[in-house]
């Protein structure tokens, strides 16, 4: 039986990508190249470039390939472009993942593990987040998110050979602790990845959205999940459903928040470099604070982190970006 992973070619597809074949896994990737590399999936995944809604891609990969699994992470995630242009976010996350779920079905796909968002939350409140706590995306991209679940939820309870994990990612950094993948993406707004191109001399300096939230220092703070841990984490969800796991929504984080103040000094104080940080006003849209209560993970899928240690992921994310080589993103050793 083979793993098919959609957006296999991008930051969190890699790893997992990775993660399977380490494990033994015959992995088929399914990757338009929009925002992916095909140098991130190693020769032994088997690459198709297209887009999920090919229907003739698709078609090829059903008839040469015995799928019991689809991990789906190929998707559209910046939040602010997600506000100015949602129906493309629509289109991309949410009508396309119905297509996806359509063609599993299909193909009588058993497992589908799909790549949700703590956004589906918003802006959950002071304490650690449940996941039963209520829904309230405050995004375009977090309703495209929820949307999915909601489908794979209805597709759960209509079709019994058909059970789902949603996997609601926190703040996700980090790389590859062997360096064979990492952030590479060259248009990133997420702060660990911003703050690494600062400290490798790929930025002048980096800002701080806003110092006057209800929190210890002032800025917001965030549950960061080292990448590896993430995908090993989609493994447990992954042999949770083949072991016949009922359908399960749980969130993928530490349960730990750090403010962006001191992920910034962190970040110095691992690369010995004082970059210039400004503080700018408040991002629109930012909560004050973001942690997980990941217990549910794990507890019912296995899932035991490895790597939680904020000074551990800012370690790998600045060794990735130093191979990136001079520019923002690009090909290791460019
Ligand atoms: N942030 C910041 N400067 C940056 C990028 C991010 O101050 O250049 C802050 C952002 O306002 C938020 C936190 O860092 O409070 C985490 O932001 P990120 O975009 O990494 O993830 P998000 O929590 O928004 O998904």
């Amino acid at each position: 039986m083979s793993v098919l992973v959609t957006g296999g070619a991008g930051y969190i597809g890699s790893h997992m990508v990775l993660e399977l074949l380490d494990r033994g896994e015959d992995v088929i990737v399914i990757d338009n190249l929009l925002t992916g590399n095909e140098w991130a999936v190693p020769d032994r995944a088997r690459f198709y470039r297209a887009d999920i809604a090919d229907a003739a891609a698709l078609d090829a990969i059903f008839a040469t390939h015995e799928i019991d699994a689809i991990i789906h992470f190929a998707g559209l995630i910046i939040v602010p472009d997600s506000v100015e242009k949602p129906l493309d976010y629509y289109h991309e996350n949410t009508c396309k993942s119905r297509y996806l779920i359509q063609r599993a079905l299909e193909a009588k796909v058993e497992s589908f593990i799909f790549s949700s968002s703590a956004a589906v939350y918003g802006a959950p409140g002071l304490e650690p987040v449940t996941e039963s706590a209520p829904f309230a995306p405050e995004s375009p991209y977090g309703s495209s998110k929820l949307m999915t679940e909601w489908m794979l939820r209805d597709v759960a309870a209509a079709c019994s050979g058909f059970r789902f994990a949603a996997l609601r990612y926190f703040n996700v950094a980090g790389a590859d602790p062997g360096m064979r993948a990492g952030q590479s993406s060259r248009r990133s707004t997420h702060l660990i990845k911003i703050a690494a191109e600062a400290a490798t001399g790929k930025r002048d300096g980096l800002q701080i959205f806003g110092n006057d939230f209800e929190t210890p220092d002032g800025t917001c703070v965030r549950d960061y999940i080292h990448v590896t841990d993430l995908a090993r984490a989609h493994y447990c969800a992954l042999s949770y459903l083949r072991d016949g796991g009922p359908s399960v929504a749980a969130n993928c984080g530490y349960g730990s928040g750090y403010s962006v103040r001191q992920v910034v000094d962190a970040v110095k104080a691992v690369s010995g470099v004082d970059f210039r940080v400004n503080e700018a006003p408040r991002r629109p849209g930012d909560a004050a604070m973001i942690v997980a209560d990941s217990t549910f993970a794990r507890q019912t899928l296995g899932w035991t982190p490895e790597l939680d240690d904020l000074e551990t992921i800012i370690r790998h994310a600045l060794k990735w970006e130093g191979r990136l080589g001079n520019r923002t993103g690009g090909q290791p050793g460019d």
